[in-house]
């Protein structure tokens, strides 16, 4: 898989960490990362996220960390503090650096910024909240609380368990066209008796359904479960598996992030 696919790479951060960045919101000034295995402790943010939400906002120099028990639903958590935010599946901010945290094994986190504006955003969402709408939640609440328009919002989606490994039952193809309707079948790759899910084709479409330009999404083309060796899978681990991380602030990365050396990874 190509990692450069919507502007997304890998580098190596100041501490030591293999993260990756999203060009689109390098460009746009906004502090962000998706942690791996190297440089973050996978388990830890499994078993005390609010640990890994303060590990992450110190990785990149914030004022502190907000992070969801998250719940694989659909509500919008709007916060000003760091800590544990309760729990939902998506969280807007418009507090200068205050990270935004979402932890994930195979499921696609979205980090969301607005280009004109002050607020940015975070949602997870595995075939649950696809179903349950919640990349529509958040766009609306951002317009909403901080009168963002869908138009002006970059979102990354970042890597998660891709159609080439994430299989799934009848029940998931049934609830999915439930929740988006018939024209979400095409979602879904079938090989044989076997059913695959493009779980972040379906989060593009539901951006793109909101108001979000198709050239303003962009995608982590890093599949979880292929690249094991970098990301917790719960497929693959079961209740044995890590969590890495996305988090996302509004505060200008020092340096400029950008210059940092990238890693290739093919
Ligand atoms: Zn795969």
């Amino acid at each position: 898989m190509c990692s450069d696919a919507g502007g997304f790479h890998l580098t190596v951060s100041s501490d030591g960490a293999t993260v990756g960045r999203f060009d689109a919101l390098v460009e746009l000034g906004r502090s962000h990362a998706v942690t791996t295995r190297r440089g973050f402790d996978v388990a830890l943010a499994q078993a005390d996220p609010g640990a890994a939400a303060d590990a992450l906002g110190r990785s990149l120099t914030l004022g502190g960390a907000a992070w969801l028990n998250q719940v694989h639903g659909a509500r919008v958590i709007e916060v000003h503090s760091p800590g544990a935010a309760g729990d939902g599946d998506g969280i807007v901010t418009d507090t200068e650096a205050m990270g935004l945290v979402g932890r994930s094994a195979d499921c696609p986190l979205v980090l969301v910024a607005d280009k004109a504006g002050e607020a940015v955003g975070m949602f997870h969402a595995g075939w649950r909240g696809c179903a349950g709408g919640i990349a529509g939640e958040l766009i609306s609440r951002l317009a909403r609380r901080f009168g963002t328009d869908a138009s002006g919002l970059v979102a990354c989606i970042c890597p998660s368990a891709g159609p080439c490994c994430y299989e799934v039952g009848r029940d998931v193809y049934e609830a999915v066209l439930t929740g988006m309707g018939a024209e979400a079948a095409r979602l879904f790759d079938r090989r044989g008796e076997r059913l695959y899910f493009d779980m972040a084709a379906a989060i593009r479409y539901q951006l793109i359904g909101a108001g979000v330009g198709e050239e303003n999404v962009h995608q982590g083309d890093l599949c979880t479960m292929c690249r094991n060796d970098l990301f917790p899978s719960y497929r693959l681990e079961g209740e044995r598996a890590g969590r890495f991380g996305a988090i996302i602030a509004k505060k200008q990365p020092p340096g400029g992030q950008n210059q940092q050396a990238r890693e290739g990874n093919n």
